[in-house]
C-alpha cells in the first residue's frame, strides 16, 4: 500500500477530444494512476473535425475511428483504467446534445463516484468553444450532486509555455513558419486563464506525457512545435499541471488532487 497512497480512489476527467487529456494534464493522470488511484476519462468527442498530419495515416477517411484508437493507446500509457469517448459532434459540443451530455457526465458521476473531477477552465485552454462547452456541462453536472459533490478542478496552462515550445522547434528547423498549433497561436494558450492555485510536479511523468500525446499520430505531425521538443525540453515547459479548484464546492477538505499539488503563490 505504501507505495500507492491513492488506491481505492477515483478521479474522473471530462474533456473534449482525444488529445486534450494528454496536453491538459497527462502528467497528473499517469502520476495519479501511479500511486493506485483509478483513472476514468470522459471524453466528449471522437474528435472528427480535426486536422489530420499525414492523410496516409486515415486510408478510409474514418478520423473519428481513427482518433478513437489513439485515444485508446495514449489512455493505457497514461495508466488511464477507462477511457469512455462519447459521440457528441466535434465542433458543436457547446451547443449539440447539451441535455444528452449533461446526462453522461452525471451517470459517469454516479456510477464511478470519484474522489475528484477534473476538467477544463472557462478559458477553455484557448477560448475553444468545445473545451468551454465541456466546462460548462462539467460544471453542471457536478452541481446536480449538491451537498455530495466530489470537488471539481479546472486545468489551465501557464502563458508562454507555448511560445518556448514553439521557438524550440524553430531553432531545431521544425514546425509551421507561423509556430501554431493546429493553427492557434502559441499566446493564445493560457492567455485569459484564472490564476491557478496549485500545480503538480509531473516532471518525473514527462516521458509518459510525451509518449501519450505521441500516440496522437493525426495530431502530431512534424508541423506541431511539440513532435520537436526533446525529454528534457519538455521537463522545464511541461514538467508542472496547473489547477483551481471550483468554486462550486464549499469544502475544505484536502483532495486526492491538492495533496499531490503545492501552492502556486499569486502575483
Ligand atoms: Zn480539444
Amino acid at each position: 500500500m505504501a507505495d500507492r497512497p491513492l488506491a481505492g480512489r477515483t478521479v474522473l476527467a471530462v474533456f473534449a477530444h482525444p488529445d486534450d487529456e494528454s496536453l491538459a494534464c497527462g502528467g497528473t493522470l499517469a502520476r495519479l494512476a501511479d500511486a493506485g488511484a483509478r483513472v476514468v476519462l470522459l471524453c466528449g468527442s471522437r474528435g472528427e473535425s480535426g486536422s489530420i498530419s499525414d492523410l496516409a495515416l486515415v486510408p478510409d477517411g474514418d478520423l473519428a475511428g481513427v482518433r478513437t484508437r489513439e485515444l485508446a493507446e495514449a489512455a493505457a500509457v497514461l495508466g488511464i483504467a477507462d477511457a469512455i469517448v462519447l459521440d457528441h459532434p466535434d465542433g458543436d459540443l457547446r451547443w449539440d446534445d447539451v441535455t444528452e451530455f449533461h446526462e453522461e457526465i452525471v451517470a459517469a458521476l454516479h456510477q464511478y463516484r470519484p474522489d475528484a473531477v477534473i476538467t477544463f477552465a472557462e478559458d477553455g485552454l484557448y477560448w475553444h468553444l468545445d473545451h468551454i462547452g465541456v466546462h460548462e456541462r462539467t460544471y453542471t453536472a457536478v452541481k446536480t450532486l449538491g451537498a455530495g459533490a466530489p470537488p471539481l478542478f479546472y486545468v489551465t496552462m501557464p502563458k508562454g509555455v507555448m511560445r518556448k515550445i514553439a521557438e524550440a522547434a524553430h531553432a531545431k528547423g521544425g514546425a509551421l513558419p507561423d509556430a501554431s498549433f493546429w493553427g492557434i497561436e502559441p499566446d493564445a494558450f493560457g492567455d485569459a486563464a484564472i490564476p491557478p492555485t496549485f500545480s503538480i510536479d509531473v516532471r518525473d511523468w514527462v516521458p509518459r506525457k510525451l509518449a501519450a500525446l505521441r500516440c496522437h499520430r493525426t495530431q502530431m505531425g512534424p508541423n506541431n512545435p511539440i513532435a520537436w521538443i526533446d525529454e528534457d525540453e519538455a521537463r522545464r515547459w511541461l514538467g508542472s499541471e496547473y489547477f483551481r479548484r471550483s468554486p462550486l464546492e464549499s469544502g475544505t477538505a484536502e483532495s486526492v488532487l491538492e495533496q499531490l499539488g503545492e501552492p502556486v503563490a499569486s502575483s
